[in-house]
């Protein structure tokens, strides 16, 4: 018995890389860990920071300390995370637990203190680190849904001590998955206007034809010049459906390491740079996300290794070549895919010449300052990746600039001069981004310097001034005016805004703040009586509620409590 303990020992440091922590961190929750998302799979803005860990579809599941160490920084906000919690622990690590439905007592009772100090349920605090000890297998909180959250799970991050994010598996955590990634589509690239891909100089999609050990081939291509490639692939665990991210992606041509993506760990400077790394013309296109297998200017990812010619491969004339793509998740499971190559010049299809007329050039490296009528755009430096005719028209109050379909790594500025603006109304105009077929219009952070207005954004698209006079409206939702309510729990309300958005929100009782948690998926504020602030017989309750232009409601009820 000794003797076998001892070889499981010798064995996990063996197999279990021991440049990590093996076996220090625990699972967070008390079930099998299940995964609906893996470590930096690809999202809209970022590689994802953490796991992303099942729940059974409920909230309220204990979430443990993965190990002690001391709370260093509590964050509860509508959007994010919502109520997060970070350890630190005595090995450098900082563990990371998000979406929480509530925290544990010790904390909750922590974290109200702050909230009713700065009558803010939005609060970001970093106690010291004799404040909040945790000790091991400490109930930290209860999982939920809060924030960003599409629905219930933890979001569970391991950063390192420069507060970078990695992959939560290195650490040992037990996740069964015996399927080996897949792959969902091929595609070829040029690298500049001599590349030749099966007679075209564009991006070729590649007929993938599965192997029975499901592994895949492609038809031979015809190549010439430099070409890179690009995969969409996923990754399956054995006991959910979710297509997860992969965790790494090598190519090798002609036998030779090409290009490598291992991601094991990221910085939060960096995760924007996804735009870069996916086809993003592709991805608003079809909404599926391409790999790019090769590296273009201006990308700064530090995942990359053994990287050869940032790639790309050079098919000469008359050779026969093989270009493979090995695609593995965390447990190793792999799937290839064998790309034939044959190097043949032809001449290009030209099925269209880029005509730049009427389109405003942007250099990646320098300020460009556009005009027309009332509007004014500003890029700096590095707003784009390369330099790019884009579609700049103003009609009216409209901006059309370009489509959302280059990706943009700084925001650029968007001024609208009101100076000959004759409406009462001038202070509940902003700018709107519009969206969608029917081109709803959605708020945009908007400043206002007397008539001019601006907005930042990262997205081209088409942008327009909106007005918005109606003010939030705000309603109960288990109480009515001059009504006993000892019993209750809690006090809801529903509030909500047509044009602009809530911005801000204020809830007394008899004058003093209360704190109520908003919660923008539901609309709902919702007071807990167990806070112990109500405690007067005849309760007047006021709620303020302001959108993002200044219009504010004020709604008031009476109510009785014994
Ligand atoms: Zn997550």
């Amino acid at each position: 018995m000794k003797h076998f303990f001892l070889f499981f020992l010798l064995s996990c440091s063996i197999y279990g890389q021991s440049k990590y922590p093996q076996d220090y961190f625990r699972n967070p929750l008390d079930i099998p860990i299940v995964l609906a998302g893996t470590f930096a799979e690809l999202r809209s803005t970022h590689f994802h920071g953490g796991l992303d860990i099942k729940t059974q579809q409920k909230v309220g599941l204990k979430v443990y300390a993965a190990a002690e160490g001391y709370v260093s920084r509590i964050k509860i906000s509508h959007y994010g995370y919502g109520k997060a919690i970070y350890i630190t622990h005595p090995n450098g690590y900082t563990t990371v637990y998000g979406h929480l439905q509530k925290l544990s007592n010790r904390l909750e009772e922590y974290i109200k203190q702050c909230q009713y100090d700065k009558e803010s349920f939005e609060v970001e605090v970093f106690p010291h680190t004799e404040e909040l000890l945790i000790q091991p297998n400490e109930v930290i909180a209860y999982s939920g849904n809060t924030g960003s959250s599409g629905g219930p799970h933890l979001h569970f991050e391991i950063r390192d001590n420069e507060e970078r994010p990695m992959n939560p598996l290195l650490f040992g955590l037990q996740v069964k998955d015996t399927k080996a990634p897949y792959v969902s589509a091929i595609f070829a690239y040029p690298k500049d206007k001599n590349a030749i891909i099966n007679g075209n100089n564009k991006r070729t999609q590649l007929r993938l034809i599965p192997q029975k050990s499901g592994d895949y081939t492609v038809e031979e291509i015809t190549a010439y010049g430099k070409i890179g490639f690009g995969v969409t692939s996923y990754d399956k665990q054995d006991l959910a459906p979710n297509n997860n991210g992969v965790s790494n992606i090598q190519t090798i041509y002609n036998g030779n390491r090409s290009f490598e993506i291992d991601f094991k760990r990221f910085s939060f400077e960096e995760t924007k740079h996804i735009k870069r790394f996916i086809d993003y013309d592709y991805f608003k296109t079809k909404k599926s996300r391409i790999q790019k297998l090769f590296i273009e200017p201006n990308n700064p990812l530090s995942m990359y290794k053994n990287v050869n010619d940032n790639g790309y491969i050079l098919v000469e004339d008359s050779t026969a070549n093989v270009y493979k793509i090995r695609i593995r998740d965390y447990h190793n499971n792999e799937t290839w895919v064998t790309i034939p190559v044959k190097g043949k010049p032809e001449t290009i299809v030209q099925d269209s010449i880029s005509d730049h007329t009427n389109k405003s050039l942007i250099y990646s490296d320098k300020t460009t300052n556009l005009n027309s009528g009332l509007v004014s755009v500003n890029f700096y430096e590095n707003t784009l990746y390369d330099d790019t005719y884009i579609d700049f028209k103003v009609s009216s109050d409209t901006l059309f600039l370009h489509e959302d379909k280059i990706p943009i790594q700084k925001n650029f500025y968007i001024n609208y001069d009101l100076s000959n603006y004759k409406t009462e109304h001038l202070n509940k105009i902003f700018i709107a981004n519009l969206h969608g077929y029917y081109k709803k219009p959605s708020y945009i952070t908007t400043t206002r310097k007397g008539k001019i207005l601006s907005a930042k954004s990262k997205k081209f698209g088409t942008y327009a001034l909106a007005m918005d006079t109606v003010a939030p409206t705000i309603k109960p939702i288990n109480f009515q005016d001059k009504k006993w309510l000892s019993k209750y729990r809690y006090l809801k309300v529903k509030i909500t805004d047509d044009l602009s958005g809530i911005s801000k929100y204020r809830a007394s009782v008899n004058g003093n703040w209360i704190l109520m948690e908003y919660d923008y998926k539901t609309n709902t504020l919702i007071h807990d009586f167990n806070d112990n602030i109500v405690k007067d017989t005849k309760n007047e309750l006021k709620i303020i509620v302001t959108d993002n232009v200044g219009n504010s409601s004020t709604f008031e009820a009476i109510f009785y409590r014994k």
